[in-house]
């Protein structure tokens, strides 16, 4: 297995520029490489796992940012396949309960952690007994490998799993250059840490420029550059209604603290979660009313009901604010339908 060198790079950091790496997280990338290597993976994944975060360095960053508040919306894969991990004795379900996966402000503002895996040969065992937090089983180019698995799962499916969704395959990247999808699969702006480098990462349209739809830098000391972490920012990305983006983009959009390069920024700025949640909010209702707006109070009387101990002073400021949001977010965006 090769070297992995994280812990070495972020040493290269001023403690003020680490704070910014950890609070701007949005992927966490367990290892380098993915095991399967499909052709044209619409992620740009490299074929074999050539580095591994350990399982010590994961959990010492994870406690970090769960002290700044952020690692909720965080997820602990990128350009791999989450079943790939082992590190230590633990495994892609430790790390996913680790970061707060099934956490309830975890998926609260981030709909829980969303697993997407296409099985790697010899975890078939691994992913049965996780069903519960798999949201979709890639089965578009593996068919055939994956059909008596397939029937495994729907053996064993009770109905506490999630329902499972056989996903469908994006045309992004450069074997599909002709033919690109008009969303990327990328879901933050943010940083990305993988188990030898730290990315700045922004979700952009799928173009012959940057064909899987996003642009991914390295992040270094002398030239400080960060995205801030964003969710769902396909809205810079998607097509909409000219009338409602420039609306958007007035109101919101100018506001939004994309890139952090100094230490100001990083204090004259909320809490990340907050303002991620902000713009991740608005960007749903730009493109199903409101449906998200309900969803949301419906889940926080859900949760309401539900927690009979109560809220944490943290989680009722979380719900409070959502409230407010939802509320700001209809008054600028109803009248435009
Ligand atoms: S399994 Fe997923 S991450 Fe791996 S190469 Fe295939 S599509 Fe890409």
């Amino acid at each position: 297995m090769g070297t992995y060198d994280l812990k070495h790079k972020l040493a290269e950091f001023e403690p003020w520029q680490r704070g910014i790496i950890l609070e701007n997280t949005s992927r966490v990338q367990l290892t380098d490489g993915c095991s399967i290597g499909c052709s044209g993976c619409g992620i740009g994944a490299e074929k074999g796992v050539k580095s591994i975060m350990p399982w010590d360095l994961y959990t010492e960053l994870v406690d970090e940012m769960v002290a700044h508040w952020v690692a909720n919306g965080t997820t602990p894969y990128w350009k791999n396949e989450p079943f790939d991990y082992h590190s230590q004795g633990k495994n892609f379900r430790d790390a996913y309960f680790y970061l707060g996966g099934g956490d309830l402000i975890y998926n609260f503002l981030s709909e829980s952690i969303y697993v997407q895996t296409a099985v790697p040969k010899g975890s078939e065992q691994e992913v049965l007994a996780s069903l519960d937090i798999v949201n979709d089983i890639n089965i578009t180019l593996h068919k055939t490998r994956l059909k008596n698995f397939i029937s495994k799962v729907f053996e064993v499916c009770d109905d506490n799993a999630n329902p499972l969704r056989i996903c469908t395959w994006q045309k992004l990247g450069p074997k599909h250059i002709n033919n690109l999808a008009k969303d990327t699969l990328s879901c933050e702006h943010g940083v990305v840490l993988t188990p030898s480098n730290i990315y700045t990462i922004r979700s952009v349209r799928p173009s012959t420029k940057h064909p899987y739809g996003y642009i991914q830098e390295e992040v270094i000391p002398d030239n400080f550059i960060v995205n801030s972490l964003s969710w769902d920012p396909q809205i810079y990305a998607r097509e909409i209604d000219p009338k409602i983006r420039d609306k958007l983009h007035n109101e919101w959009l100018d506001e939004a603290p994309l890139v952090i390069d100094s230490e100001e920024k990083r204090l004259s700025w909320g809490p990340r979660m907050l303002q991620a949640y902000k713009y991740a909010l608005k960007g749903e209702l730009t493109s199903d009313k409101e449906s998200w707006s309900l969803f949301i109070k419906e889940n926080i009387r859900r949760f309401r009901n539900e927690k009979k101990d109560g809220f944490s002073p943290f989680e009722e400021k979380i719900f409070d604010e959502a409230e407010l949001m939802i509320e700001e977010a209809k008054q600028i965006l109803l009248p435009l339908f």
